[in-house]
């Protein structure tokens, strides 16, 4: 769990578009946020090593919510792609090429850049994602865990907007 603290980033500094946030304003504005929610971003922009555990336990109800084959497979297993998740949405890295911005200049036009489909994310390959869980790569493709597991990102990325948009409108 210790890599979960390692981003690199300076507390109350600005980094790739991550907005400042003091842990003081997260705790006010999250209060009425899920669990979820609240403790996803306190692991990821307070390094909060806490949270990061308590983000693990609440996302495999909302797994096992989600998908049958998360339900039915085994606790440690699933602990096992559940850390390996918040561990992807904690150090969420820029898209190498946009660096973040989710667009590309091709001539004189402005598009949306193709490697991140246009999120400003570094996208993680399934092999990677296969690894971290500590899941065979076949077994990994042959159950769609992929597609499964981006369901959950996309999950978890909407609750992060929402609750920075609730930060902001809190500490403004
Ligand atoms: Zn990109």
């Amino acid at each position: 769990m210790a890599r979960l603290t390692t981003k690199g980033l300076q507390p109350g500094m600005s980094f790739g578009g991550k907005p400042v946030i003091e842990r003081m304003d997260i705790a006010a504005a999250c209060s009425r946020l899920s669990p979820l929610t609240f403790h996803l971003v306190m692991a990821k922009y307070c390094d909060d090593v806490h949270s990061a555990l308590e983000a693990m336990t609440e996302l495999q109800a909302v797994m096992a919510k989600k998908s049958a084959v998360w339900a039915e497979m085994g606790v440690l297993k699933r602990t096992a792609v559940a850390a390996a998740m918040i561990q992807e949405f904690v150090s969420a890295r820029k898209c190498g090429s946009c660096k973040g911005t989710g667009q590309v200049k091709r001539g004189t036009k402005i598009e949306d850049c193709r490697p991140c489909s246009a999120t400003g994310a570094k996208t993680i390959s399934a092999s990677a994602r296969a690894r971290a869980c500590g899941i065979p790569e076949s077994t990994f493709r042959h159950q769609r865990l992929n597609e499964r597991y981006n369901d959950i990102m996309d999950l978890l990325a909407r609750a992060e907007i929402g609750a920075l948009e609730s930060i902001s409108r809190k500490a403004s």
